[in-house]
This record gives structure tokens, sequence and C-alpha cells, in this order.
């Protein structure tokens, strides 16, 4: 569920119609609903209702402060996964405390900084991290929390790019070698361990690998407990599914996933967090554009229009659905037409869409895609020198911009020439 309907035909956000953003900010831009966020925010809180937990927030799905800050005012923590999102987090008003910090390379420098400022947990995902973490604690005269992350080797189902759980992916050391490895991290006297860390992939639409996951999540925690560590939390991860495509999905529900948490680890009486991006951010935005041109080819009619795959990448990177509706409704009566809806950049794969059915549109008409509130404006560039696309939060009857359009002066004056030349 979200909050952008149509009200006498127009699209809204909660409040506030589409068009009258459009009209303030220009074209393509990203919008956000609050309303949706908090309660995203509040249906996985909810879930977990009766255990001792933590919803840390993916800030790699939209890291935007007011995001960020919406949520942190709503009691979720944060997971970040680089310096930059850390500080991020910290700008926007989040506490150390409420911070864990995951991924892969983990530089020294991000290390430091995030011992120094105040962390939750480092969530360790190879031996060699393990041991520069321990260095730098020492150092620095700390001790560092950390869970280890597990790689169960479950197949997520999901899109080979966003599965993160297999023995071939990068992520995590191999459950199999989970107690040697903790055993080495128990003698380091600049950790202590404290649980331990799951996440096997993004858009998850089906429970069962999540059951598989963290039922060896279970297990090992109790195999560790008689080597003698002291698990007291787990971080089972993100990954669950939205419905990009509303009229034929309907991936398992919070409550659900919240249900099997408490089937597999709940007798544990371990503190649980789980780390939801996509699910959070996904449905509470979308990408406004406008069409320029309605170009009829020679068997087919192209809808151009100026949001490109700089602005939302997902099409040309995920082979990624996305709903694509019409700003200003047509009547029930208009017959619906096949178009190709297609950016203006210089690559075949600024495609959003092939034959996809929509009613008749021409230049001036705004369009909107669906679910582009995740790994939308996050992974949006400048390519083709088009100014990052901005984004905008609607609070019921407000809106603010939370990123303005950089100048054409802004951009190019980033560039520094050389004194040679
Ligand atoms: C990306 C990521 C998430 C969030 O995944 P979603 O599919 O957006 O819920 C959570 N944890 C880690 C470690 C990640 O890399």
């Amino acid at each position: 569920m979200d909050h952008f309907l149509y009200r006498n035909g127009v699209l809204h956000a909660e409040d506030v119609p589409v068009p009258e953003i459009a009209d303030a900010v220009g074209t393509p831009f990203y919008l956000y609903s609050t309303a949706t966020l908090l309660r995203h925010f509040a249906l996985f809180d909810e879930a977990l209702d009766g255990l001792d937990h933590l919803v840390c927030y993916a800030m790699k799905a939209a890291s935007n402060q007011a995001i960020l800050r919406t949520l942190a005012q709503a009691g979720a923590g944060m997971d970040v996964v680089s310096v930059g999102e850390y500080l991020r987090a910290r700008a926007a008003g989040v506490p150390g405390e409420r911070i864990v910090f995951s991924g892969v390379g983990k530089t020294a420098n991000e290390i430091r900084t995030a011992l120094e400022g105040g962390i939750r947990q480092f969530n360790v995902e190879s031996e060699p991290e393990m041991e520069l973490l321990n260095a730098v604690a020492l150092e620095l005269g700390k001790i560092a929390p950390i869970t280890i992350r597990v790689n169960p080797d479950v197949d997520a189902k999901t899109h080979a790019k966003i599965a993160t759980g297999k023995s071939e992916n990068k992520f995590g050391i191999p459950i199999a070698r989970a107690r040697e490895v903790y055993a080495m991290a128990g003698a380091m006297p600049g950790l202590v361990v404290i649980g331990i860390d799951v996440h096997i992939g993004s858009q998850l639409t089906d429970l069962a690998p999540f059951e598989l996951a963290y039922s060896k999540v279970a297990e090992l925690t109790e195999q560790l407990r008689a080597d003698g560590h002291d698990i007291r939390r787990l971080d089972l991860g993100g990954g669950l599914g939205i419905p990009y495509e509303r009229s034929n999905s309907a991936p398992p529900l919070p409550l659900e996933y919240g249900a099997l948490i408490k089937r597999t680890v709940g007798h544990l009486g371990c503190e649980i967090e789980i780390e939801p991006g996509r699910l959070i951010a996904g449905n509470a935005g979308i990408l406004v554009s406008e069409v320029i041109y309605m170009k009829s080819g020679e068997d087919r009619n192209f809808l151009i229009i100026d949001g490109a795959m700089n602005d939302l990448i997902r099409p040309a990177m995920y082979d990624a659905h996305h709903d694509i509706v019409p700003v200003i409704q047509a009547p029930a009566a208009v017959e619906q037409q096949p178009y190709d809806i297609v950016g203006p950049v210089c690559e075949s794969g600024d495609t959003f869409a092939r034959q996809r059915n929509m009613p008749p549109l021409g230049a001036g008409d705004l369009i909107a895609f669906r679910g582009a509130g995740a790994y939308g404006a996050v992974m949006a560039s400048e390519y083709n020198t088009r100014p990052l696309v901005p984004e905008v939060l609607v609070h019921g009857d407000q809106f603010a911009v939370i990123r303005p359009r950089p100048s054409f002066d802004e951009m190019i004056n980033r560039d520094t020439i050389p004194e040679w030349l």
C-alpha cells in the first residue's frame, strides 16, 4: 500500500497533486511520501512485536537525510555500507549506537571513523577484515563489538546481481567455517563477539530461503554458545521483496516475515535486528517525468521522456519492471496503446519499457514510475551531463525539495583543468 492515489483523475502524493510539484520543481524528479515510509517502517516494527528488536533501515536504498531523519524519528536504526553512509546518517541525527556497519570492503579509515564516532556493531565479512578491525581498535584503545556475517549457501531465487547468500558470492564467511572463525575472533583483544549476521539477497518474493537461512543461524547460535561465545544479537539482514508489477505479484508481507523470524529464532532469547531497505523505501517513492516527444517508428510508437537511465538505472541494470502510470488519468473508455518508453540517452539500454500499454500520450504529458523509491535516486548519475535528478518529500499537504537539481554551472565547474592546459 502507498499514498500515491488518484483523486478526481489526478495523481496525488498524499494530499498534494503531482502536477503542482512538477510545476514548482520541473521534471524529472523523485517524489517520496512520508506516510508510506512511516507505514512500511511500522509494519516491520510491529511484525517483530514481542521480541527485543531494532529495525535498521538499509539506507543504501534511499539515503537522503530527510528520509533518514523521518525514519530515525520513528525509532529506526540504520544499516550502513560505507563511511560516507555512516557520516550521512550521523548528519541526519542518527546516534552511533543505532548504526550497524555492513559491507565486504571496509577500509582502515572507515573503521577508524566509525569506532571513534560510535557504532552499534560491525558486521565482519572476512578474516582479514577481522584482523584489521582488531588492529585499529587496539590502536584507538577501544573494543569493537562484532557480529560475523555468515554465508549460509542458500539460493535466494532472485536476480543474480542481487543474490548474496550462495557460496559463490563474495559475501560473508562460509557457515561451515563459522566456528573456526568465531574462535579466532574470540581470541582477539580488540573485538567482542556479540552475535551473528546474515543477509542472503534482495527482492526475495518467497519466504522459504529466509526460513532455511534463519534455521541455519539458529543452529549455529546453539553451537557457538556451546563453544563459549556470548551470542546475544542476531542481525537477519534485509531482502524482503516488493510488488513491482502490481497486477501479478504479491510478495510476502512483513507480518508473515516477522512470524517466520519468531518461529525460527524467537526461542533463542536474542535481540533481533533486521535491515530492510527496499520494502521501506521502494513503494514510498515515484519518479515523475514528462513526455518530450511521441515518435512514430516503423512498427511501434516511442514515448521519449525527459527521464533517462542515468536517473533510474534499474531497468537497464536489472531488467527491472516498473509500473508506469499517467499522472492525469485517462477516462475509462479510452483505448490503451502499446508504447516503448525510452529516455534521451544514446544507448539502447535507455529503455524503461517495451510495448507497454498506456492511454494515448503526447508531448507535455506527465508520467510516473511506481516503486522507484529504492535504488532509484541513490544510483542516479550525471551521465550525458544531465543534472542529478532532484528529490522531493511530501508530508500531508506540504512538500519540500530535499535535494535540489544542480545548475549547469555547478556541474561544469566541478571539473578542474590542470595548469599545463
Ligand atoms: C542491501 C542490503 C540490505 C537491504 O536489502 P533490501 O533488499 O533493500 O531490503 C540489507 N543488508 C545488507 C547487508 C545489504 O547489503
